[in-house]
């Protein structure tokens, strides 16, 4: 059964308190300190009163969310506030609040070009020497789109290396300067912010890199090549000259996952170089050299979900795993569910997700046949994926031990049932390891034994702590 609007969070029309939420924003990043101190005073009461008002399956979900807030309030205070980014904020929230309708698309990941200056030996993007991109035109005439149609305001540009994109003379950069009503993060090997590149981020104002690191020294080098983190470093020092905002962008897998986030790195990377945030995703074996084992094992998946909400709850350090804090998200956000994304990469292909690189459309044909970027939503395999994620508890009244957001993933986590979607559906993959994909039985196997360990691991702490809502702090 369907819940309400309200109770599975989607955002109202002109809701006073984005606005009030909005002006707290600019205020607060002019003055953080007492920003903080505001923000401790509000928070704390609401927060219970809230907790208060769920039903006992959804409380836990709820704290996840409100933590994962604090966090992130926590975080952007701490990465070199300005007013001007405040302003870009603002903008954002009040945008929101006024105009989404409930049911589109928040936000769109788009791989404006293929090109990287590195080789990662298992890069997810099998990014290449060869300039693959999409046209400036079509790239800004989605920004446009997403806009005027679903009102997003904020964009995640990947790749390749998003700085080495050019098209018609144009870049990134250009992108932002161009649409100052929205915010862009950047994912990026950070090996191209020089000091001109970082005075011209902090000049555009609305885009926040996150650098890609695997760990200390030892794993960045070992996994991005000789000298990779003194690079990374570097690059951390412009940004932090030019007063630009920046995260993280780490890569868990079966080899670095223990010590990912131990001490020794948080303590460098949070307090020294003051990082403001960090995003976390798991190897996904869809790129150069697939390879399932180099998965973080489900054991060293829940070790990570545990050390990410203990760095939130009481470090308030953002740090989020894109697929273990599904809990925040009500489940899997592709296939441009409400609130949710979908991805664009360098030839145009539009697929669900970037870690389920099978294309429903390609926004190319869809332009020339005078088409527009909702015609993906109506696409088999976005529906497909949609209907998935409702059968999944997402907008249901009830969660049940089955429907585990502990494990949201329908490609990595319900291997089977992706396989199906994309078999049924028509769906292509957009490129050669995903292609590879639906012809090894050995790789299916893999990932459909994988989902199954998963599941053996996460049920008792999803009944647990979730569904009976046992232990709200561990
Ligand atoms: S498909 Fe998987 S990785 Fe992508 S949003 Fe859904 S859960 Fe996350």
């Amino acid at each position: 059964m369907p819940l309400t609007r309200s109770r599975i969070g989607l955002r109202r029309k002109k809701s006073w308190p984005f606005r009030v939420l909005g002006r707290a924003v600019i205020e607060a990043t002019a003055h953080p300190e007492a920003g903080s101190r505001l923000f401790d005073l509000l928070l704390l009461p609401m927060r219970s009163l809230i907790l208060r008002q769920q039903p006992p399956d959804r409380r836990r979900i709820w704290d996840d969310a409100l933590s994962l807030l604090t966090a992130m309030w926590t975080s952007m205070l701490r990465a070199w506030p300005t007013r001007r980014m405040g302003e870009v904020l603002h903008d954002v929230v009040a945008t929101y609040s006024d105009t989404v309708p409930g049911g589109s698309p928040g936000f769109l990941v788009i791989s404006p070009g293929k090109a990287c200056n590195l080789r990662c030996p298992d890069c997810y993007a099998n990014s290449a020497t060869e300039m693959n991109a999409l046209d400036y035109e079509v790239l800004s005439r989605i920004v446009q789109e997403a806009k005027e149609k679903w009102s997003i305001r904020f964009f995640t540009v990947t790749g390749g290396e998003p700085l080495f994109y050019r098209s018609k003379g144009k870049g990134v950069l250009d992108l932002c300067a161009e649409n100052q009503d929205c915010m862009f993060l950047m994912y990026t090997n950070g090996f191209l912010i020089n000091r001109k590149v970082a005075e011209s981020m902090a000049e555009v104002g609305n885009i926040t890199p996150a650098v890609s690191v695997e760990g200390m020294r030892e794993r960045t080098d070992a996994r991005r090549g000789q000298g990779a983190f003194d690079k990374v470093l570097a690059a951390i020092r412009e940004m932090h000259r030019a007063g630009v905002p920046f995260g993280l962008s780490l890569t868990a897998s079966s080899r670095n996952s223990d010590e990912l986030l131990d001490d020794e790195f948080v303590d460098f990377f949070f307090r020294k170089q003051r990082a403001a945030y960090a995003w976390m995703f798991h190897y996904m074996p869809m790129g150069r050299n697939p390879d399932p084992d180099s998965m973080p094992t489900p054991e060293q998946r829940m070790r990570l979900w545990k050390r990410s909400w203990e760095l939130m709850r009481e470090r308030r350090i953002m740090v989020v795993d894109f697929w273990t804090e599904g809990t925040v998200s009500f489940g899997c956000i592709s296939g441009g569910r409400p609130g949710g994304y979908f991805a664009i990469d360098w030839n145009g292909d539009i697929s669900p997700c970037v870690f389920f690189p099978y294309a429903a459309a390609n926004i190319n044909d869809i332009y020339s046949s005078r088409g527009s970027l909702t015609d993906v939503l109506k696409t088999p395999l976005f529906r497909a994926v949609r209907e998935w994620q409702e059968g999944y508890g997402y907008r249901q009244k009830d969660l049940t031990p089955e429907t585990d957001w502990l494990r949201p993933c329908p490609i990595r986590d319900h291997y089977p049932d992706a396989l199906e979607m994309i078999r049924r559906t028509g769906a292509w993959p957009t490129d050669s390891a995903p292609e590879g994909a639906l012809e090894s039985l050995e790789y299916q196997e893999k990932m459909s034994d994988y989902g199954r360990r998963l599941a053996e691991t996460t049920r008792d702490i999803w009944c647990s702590c979730y569904l009976r809502n046992s232990s709200p702090k561990s």
